[in-house]
């Protein structure tokens, strides 16, 4: 297929709402005339499509300074073998356990937002004061506070369907939900040990009964608008600064080889939680080797997931729970005030195939990580990604204890003992690699993402979570994202 093939067949996806700029970038033309006299082809480029910067990026267009979201991936409708850039996007596992590149995230136009299964959730109060309220973990520099106005607005976006809030059972909140499921809630009424425990059922995105994806409506909202540039099958490579301060461009290289570069006054990083730290690790070796976030200790540390451990029990043994799918918190702060990691129980009566499961946070150790492969590269000679990921004693005992609290259920409903696999199962969950602290010290980012000792490089996306509690993430990269996206336009339109 040829270039100019590849961008009708994106001007038709896009129903000719692709902008001008969009299909020269497509199209393989020049992607700047601006010279580093101070004229600059853009006010913003952003690197990843998925919910990270497309989020950033309609704020930025919306304010008329001029994006462009450069992405690796190519349309979900185009066929697999013009994801040209497909074996650019591997990676290993060296540690404890298996993660895998292809289960956990999507290189493609609207990135993972593709595949999500669409539950909205906020993160507790306590998840952002972990080493305050527990001594364990680090704080957030944000609280729940500052953020809770920007959840109201990611709840709008993602279009989240949810039962009226039960109290005590969810984060509180001073926003209803954008659509409320009017059927009555039923609760499980389950009880462990004489405690009963509240449970509330997830929130869940529902656009016209799928979940967002930022392909359909997002990604067409801003090559509609005058000011937004997509360039597709462009891979970022290196981030560039000249005089250790300031990002001077990206580096991108194209199917065919070919090598670009991009201009702006402000960069945003959201190629998520393994390519983000990559691509400032690969830039090191070039001339943004003196700013400090990039050089920092941190980049790439801290990597977390969250592991399931999942007992399903017989369809008979259902004892009257109502279908759904529920979760409760009531043992996420018990557990932190043992030095333990918070759990959260999630109960699944859905068809003929209940469940419990227990999902946990990880503790945040330097240990687990993204670094460059010592002997894997992608097709342009750069190292691919190396995932060392394994579990702490602390993240043992937080199973044992939390496998123990499914086998009291267990024994009280007078079934067998739950076989619980070692192995976690993986929720598709990735955070931190980039994480956000108040001092260069301590992390990658400060509070509003930018990345300590440059004044015009940030990150977007889970990369930059200090922790990840339990919840699913998605929420809280969208409102972050948010809060970015109007940092940008306040420090742009000043400048
Ligand atoms: C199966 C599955 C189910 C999930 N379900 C849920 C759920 O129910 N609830 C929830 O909250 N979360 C869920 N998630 C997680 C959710 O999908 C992610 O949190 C979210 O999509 C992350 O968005 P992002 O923009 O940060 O990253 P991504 O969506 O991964 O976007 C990164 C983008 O950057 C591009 N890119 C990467 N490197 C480069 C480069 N060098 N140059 C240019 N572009 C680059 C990629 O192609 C991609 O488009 C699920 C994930 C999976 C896989």
């Amino acid at each position: 297929m040829t270039d100019q093939s590849l961008s009708l067949t994106r001007r038709a996806f896009l129903q000719g709402s692709l902008g001008a700029a969009g299909l020269v970038g497509a199209s393989g033309l020049p992607l700047v005339g601006c010279s580093r006299s101070g004229v600059f082809g853009y006010d913003v480029c952003i690197v990843g499509s998925g919910f990270a910067g497309t989020t950033a990026a309609l704020r930025t267009v919306a304010a008329g300074l001029r994006t462009v979201v450069v992405e690796a991936g190519s349309f979900p409708t185009e066929p697999r073998s013009d994801h040209a850039l497909g074996p650019s996007f591997t990676y290993s596992n060296s540690g404890e356990f298996e993660y895998h590149a292809a289960a956990h995230r999507q290189i493609m136009v609207g990135g993972t937002s593709n595949h999500w299964r669409g539950v909205v959730n906020r993160l507790r109060p306590s998840d952002f004061r972990m080493q305050s309220e527990f001594g364990i973990g680090a704080d957030w520099p944000i609280d729940y506070d500052e953020l809770a106005p920007y959840y109201c607005k990611a709840e709008s976006a993602l279009w989240a369907q949810g039962y009226a809030p039960i109290d005590g059972a969810e984060p509180a909140r001073d926003c209803a939900y954008p659509q409320l499921i009017d059927t009555p809630y039923r609760d499980p009424d389950l009880q462990i040990d004489g405690k009963r425990f509240r449970f509330f059922s997830p929130a869940r995105s529902n656009r016209n009964g799928w979940p967002v994806r930022v392909v359909e409506d997002e990604i067409r909202e801003f090559t509609a608008s005058r000011f937004g540039t997509l360039l597709t099958d462009r891979q970022v490579t290196h981030i560039v600064s000249l005089d250790g301060r300031t990002i001077d461009h990206v580096t991108i290289r194209s199917p065919d080889g070919g090598t670009e570069t991009i201009r702006a006054r402000s960069f945003v990083i959201a190629a998520g939680v393994i390519e983000t730290p990559r691509l400032l690790l690969l830039s090191r070796a070039e001339g943004a080797s003196q700013i400090p976030g990039i050089q920092s200790r941190f980049v790439g540390r801290h990597f977390c997931a969250h592991p399931g451990f999942p007992w399903k029990f017989e369809p008979s043994n259902r004892a009257g729970l109502p279908a759904g799918v529920f979760r409760s918190y009531d043992l996420s702060d018990a557990f932190r005030r043992e030095q333990l990691n918070a759990v959260h129980l999630q109960l699944f009566v859905v068809g003929q195939k209940p469940m419990l499961q227990l999902q946990a946070e990880m503790e945040s150790r330097p240990e687990n990580q993204v670094r460059l492969s010592q002997t894997e590269k992608d097709r342009f000679g750069n190292p691919l990604p190396d995932v060392a990921l394994g579990f702490s004693k602390r993240d043992w005992q937080t199973r044992e204890r939390g496998v123990d609290i499914i086998g009291a259920y267990a024994r009280e409903h007078g079934l067998a003992v739950p076989q619980i696999k070692t192995t976690p199962n993986w929720r598709s969950h990735p955070s931190g690699t980039c994480r956000m602290a108040t001092r260069a010290s301590d992390g990658v980012v400060d509070r509003n993402g930018r990345v300590f000792g440059t004044d015009n490089l940030y990150v977007a996306g889970a990369s930059v979570f200090p922790s990840s509690g339990t919840s699913n993430p998605t929420l809280t990269v969208v409102a972050l994202a948010m809060r970015l996206g109007e940092h940008l336009v306040t420090a742009l339109k000043r400048a």
